[in-house]
């Protein structure tokens, strides 16, 4: 047996009830950019759907386009990577809503709305502080005087005010709501009639209510995978584990069929445990193709060992073999090689 990446439907959907209670009246959208850490964008956007989620932020187009074609005409998706404009023709095309952080984008995304004769809902991202994709406060009107324009023509509908927080400190945080208020009353004043706000990833989502907007999001936290020396939630676990089988006893170490290869990082090695049948053991070296584990009683061929998981019989989480190594747990999951299997375990019950 491969290894494999095991996949908790049901505990993505107990993650968003979860983000869902604790955030409501604020609507969620789940976040699958890097293929949803690694876990696979077309497993957690239908999940997510399955459990009446129906905002998806994808990141680039070209996953939206895919989840269109699998998912529908029902979801939202949402993809604020700047894009070529056949893209953005092709995401026109499939209702997909555009972040859009610059006047140059937003430029060639009115004109590829209207070179089809249609019209394409719109995000504007205000740069908050970030410096990074956003329109900066000095064009901020501009930029809403020129998408007001374009929604009375019939290109374009303004659809929402959105931007991103460092969530470096409290006070910065702080700061950049300060500058989305006033970006928001700004367009507001100047006639726009927002659908949304939205400003907050995982961390501020769930710790700051006071800086959420109308949606939120979120991606780690509902993967499970908690702030890197952050705390514990209670009531989110995570969604996926790592396994992999015992291919060789010897004496007091066990050998299993996992490495450095298939993305583990062999700075691990000596710093963690594992989950085996028998509980908690030491994770002794990662070579390239395998692993040294410390044995115990009745250690079989085939057992299987839980590199990562939700915590049980001493298995470590995401989050807590990437801070031993100085990292975060998104980076655990997007590292594992492509080619590992990956399979959900349990079915979704479809309560859309
Ligand atoms: C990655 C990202 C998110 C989600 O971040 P998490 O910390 O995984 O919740 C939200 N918004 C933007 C713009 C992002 O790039």
């Amino acid at each position: 047996m491969p290894p494999s990446i095991v996949l908790r439907s049901s505990q993505l959907v107990a993650n968003l009830d979860a983000l869902r209670a604790h955030t409501s009246p604020a609507e969620p959208m789940l976040v699958v950019k890097d293929d949803a850490y690694g876990l696979g964008a077309q497993w957690a956007a239908e999940t997510a759907m399955h459990a009446g989620v129906s905002w998806i932020g994808t990141y680039d187009v070209g996953t939206a386009l895919a989840l269109r074609e699998t998912l529908g005409t029902v979801p939202r998706l949402f993809a604020w990577a700047t894009s070529a404009d056949d893209e953005v023709a092709q995401a026109i095309r499939a209702d997909i809503d555009l972040g859009v952080g610059s006047m140059d984008y937003l430029e060639r995304v009115i004109a590829a709305a209207e070179r089809l004769g249609r019209s394409v809902r719109v995000h504007l991202k205000v740069d908050t502080g970030l410096h990074r994709n956003g329109i900066a406060p000095a064009e901020w009107a501009e930029a809403v005087r020129r998408t007001l324009g374009a929604e009375r023509v019939g290109s374009v509908r303004l659809v929402g005010v959105w931007s991103h927080l460092a969530e470096a400190s409290d006070a910065e945080d702080d700061a950049a709501q300060a500058l989305f208020h006033i970006a928001v009353r700004e367009a507001e004043e100047l006639g726009a009639r927002l659908e949304h706000t939205h400003l907050t990833a995982s961390a501020a989502t769930w710790e700051r209510p006071e800086l959420r907007g109308s949606l939120v999001r979120v991606g780690a936290f509902c993967y499970g995978v908690r702030s890197a020396d952050g705390p514990e939630i209670a009531e989110l676990a995570p969604v996926a584990s790592l396994t992999a089988p015992v291919v060789a006893i010897d004496g007091d170490e066990v050998t299993v069929g996992i490495g450095s290869l298939d993305g583990l990082p062999s700075s691990l090695s000596g710093r963690v445990t594992v989950g085996t049948p028998a509980g908690a053991r030491a994770l002794l070296s990662i070579g390239l193709t395998s692993t040294r584990i410390a044995s115990w009683t009745g250690a079989a061929i085939g057992d299987e060992v839980v590199l990562f998981g939700p915590g049980r019989v001493g298995e470590s989480s995401p989050t807590t073999l990437a801070e031993t190594i100085g990292t975060v747990g998104e980076e655990i999951l997007t590292r594992l090689a492509p080619g590992i299997q990956r399979r959900a375990t349990d079915e979704i019950v479809d309560r859309a």
